[in-house]
């Protein structure tokens, strides 16, 4: 028998989308992980606002395996940004834009893409500051940030980036007051 009523839906219909290391650092490339396990600044943020988060697979370990492995003398980005690599951070940005385009269609709220450290060849975020398209990632950004803003793009889908860069303490800190606000005022 009908109950009469709808249960109660206590959801807050607002979401971000964070790297697979700032879950989980275990991900990160040897000599790289900034804390034993979870970047607990920014998830205590998610879980103080109410923010669900949505995981992103990390492209570096998805292309070369945790132990990044590939050819004598060549760097990960030299690897990653190659077609192949280039491929694969594609086929996870079609993948991630077609679920966060799901969840705005369905009336959720995608705050920002948060990103990695400066320095990341997958995932970190550099914006063209002073031109007139400000929140566009510059070329010195992860290729597979980059990827994923025109999947994104392409999909109607308009989201800040944003890195939380954890490998300086300031910068981090900055980097959190900048989520802070877009929680409170979202
Ligand atoms: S590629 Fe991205 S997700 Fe993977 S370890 Fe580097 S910053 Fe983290």
């Amino acid at each position: 028998m009908a109950l009469g009523f709808a249960p109660r839906d206590g959801r807050s219909r607002r979401l971000v989308a964070v790297i697979e290391c700032s879950l989980n650092q275990n991900a990160r490339d040897a000599g790289a992980a900034s804390y034993p396990a979870v970047n607990k600044a920014v998830l205590r943020l998610c879980l103080r606002y109410d923010v669900g988060i949505v995981q992103i697979p990390c492209p570096e370990m998805r292309f070369l395996g945790l132990a990044r492995q590939r050819p004598p003398g060549k760097s990960i980005r030299d690897v990653l940004d190659t077609p192949a690599g280039c491929q694969c951070c594609l086929v996870i940005s079609r993948d991630l834009a077609n679920t966060l385009r799901d969840y705005q269609n369905n009336g959720c709220r995608l705050l920002a893409i948060l990103g990695g450290n400066p320095q990341s060849p997958g995932c970190a975020v550099h914006l063209q500051c002073g031109t007139a398209d400000p929140g566009r990632l510059a070329v010195e950004s992860g290729v597979l940030m980059r990827i994923l803003q025109e999947e994104l793009h392409k999909q109607g889908v308009d989201v800040p980036f944003r890195g939380m860069r954890d490998c300086h303490p300031e910068w981090l800190n900055e980097d959190l007051r900048w989520l802070e606000a877009l929680f409170r005022d979202a």
